[in-house]
């Protein structure tokens, strides 16, 4: 029976892909599945597992529910360390559900102790004497103080994690991070004495990151953002358990190749824009569907003489005052809603017409379409854009996918991506 050396439990689905891209460039072998894995799904042969949640925003005790449930399975699959992953703004409220989450995984896993870190120098995170930047303001004076559902107001992560567990909060500074990873043992091993059973960690650059995960080889439980993971790779290769600089390379896939763009955001709109140049491209009007037209058989006859090795687009993509209109017609969810729901079923209709090479844009519309084409698992590749690697499904028929957040890319992503495959 395969093993896997770490087991991560992500809080949502870009997050769980950024945290898998982070390991696979260590030379981790990752798979991503998405949801709590059936009890008696077989374990991926693979060093790391990521279990991708989404209970970023749910009541605390779902979210708790569903960790225990995807650690559960994780620790069945052999894992010998833990890492719950969060967002690198430390989304959450008074309520949770960091806090909540790493007390109930701490407990599950017999551990008094984690640490909290969710800095990602590369996007000018950053965390210095426990306040976390963005950029260069306090978390608190960035535009996160607005986000609707997690507004974050208080920049002091040990303040904040305060709220959310009943344990004694601790920091590692930043001066002692910078004297290496024995010293950082020493100051964690002090908090302990001290009576905290958390500690925040500072972080202000990459090699912060690599000297804390060198520090954390030991820990049951590790809890961070993507980059906090960073280092966590080198722990199995010094114990003899990882092969160094293994080559990472995903399945063959051969099959048609298509676009499915749902996003409206702009490196999209850019995206969408180039790719409609030189490509064969349907767009998708949402008040049609609304009218009841069967827009998703008009897209799917429109595109099966076209498929092949040259890719179609299929797009929805519209500007700020297109989206606003259709909006303000349907309602923001109802439109959003349509058009999920006739991009899965496109989704459905091209692999059926053997498409087995897509590329999909929208973070949402990408949840929907794996959701619709029922993929348990994501063997994860190598990046094609930061943040956005090319993943193989882990069931049959096997396809490649690239799941694309909305802003990410160049603007010639969607074809170039193709060329990328591996
Ligand atoms: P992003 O990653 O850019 O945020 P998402 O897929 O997460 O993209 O979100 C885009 C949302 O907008 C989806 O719910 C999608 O169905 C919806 N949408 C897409 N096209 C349109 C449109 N033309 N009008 C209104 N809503 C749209």
């Amino acid at each position: 029976m395969n093993k896997i050396l770490l087991g991560c439990v992500a809080d949502d689905f870009t997050g769980a892909t950024d945290l898998a891209s982070t390991l696979v460039k260590a030379g981790m072998r990752t798979v991503q599945l998405l949801g709590v894995p059936r009890p008696d799904m077989a374990v991926p042969d693979a060093d790391c597992v990521i279990v991708a949640l989404k209970s970023r925003s749910n009541p605390a005790p779902e979210a708790v529910a569903a960790s225990l449930a995807a650690l559960d399975w994780l620790r069945r699959a052999g894992a010998q360390q833990f890492y719950f992953k969060y967002c690198s703004t430390f989304d959450s409220t008074d309520k949770g559900n960091i806090g909540p989450v790493a007390d109930a995984l701490c407990d599950a896993l017999g551990t008094d102790f984690t640490v909290f870190n969710p800095a990602f120098p590369t996007n000018k995170r950053t965390v210095y004497q426990g306040y976390l930047f963005v950029g260069d303001v306090l978390l608190s004076e960035s535009s996160m103080r607005h986000h609707p559902l997690t507004p974050m107001t208080d920049a002091s992560l040990v303040r904040v994690l305060g709220r959310q567990t009943p344990r004694k909060v601790g920091l590692v500074p930043h001066a002692t991070v910078a004297k290496g990873a024995e010293a950082i043992r020493a100051a964690i091993a002090q908090l302990k004495r001290d009576g905290c059973g958390h500690a925040v960690l500072d972080a202000i650059g990459d090699a912060d990151l690599l000297v804390l995960g060198e520090a954390c080889a030991d820990m049951r439980l590790v809890t961070g953002g993507s980059g906090m993971a960073m280092g966590l790779p080198a722990n199995f290769v010094r114990q003899g358990l990882l092969t160094p600089g293994q080559a990472i390379r995903l399945p063959a896939v051969s099959g048609h190749a298509a676009v499915l763009a749902g996003s409206c955001s702009a490196a999209t709109q850019g995206q969408v824009a180039l790719m409609k140049q030189t490509h064969d491209a349907w767009e998708i009007d949402p008040v049609a569907i609304a009218d009841g037209r069967d827009v998703a058989g008009e897209a799917l006859a429109w595109a099966a003489p076209k498929l092949g090795d040259r890719p179609i687009l299929i797009y929805s993509t519209g500007s700020p005052e297109q989206v606003s209109a259709v909006q303000s017609r349907l309602g923001r969810e109802h439109a959003g809603a349509l058009v999920e729901e006739t991009l899965s079923k496109i989704a459905k209709g091209l692999v059926t017409r053997g498409v087995r090479r897509l590329v999909v844009a929208g973070g949402e519309t990408s949840g929907a379409i794996v959701g619709a084409l029922g993929v348990e698992g994501l063997q994860i590749g190598a990046e094609i854009d930061p943040g956005v690697p090319w993943t193989a499904s882990l069931d049959e028929p096997r396809l490649a996918l690239a799941l694309k957040s909305g802003n990410f890319g160049t603007p010639d992503f969607f074809t170039k991506a193709f060329a990328k495959y591996g």
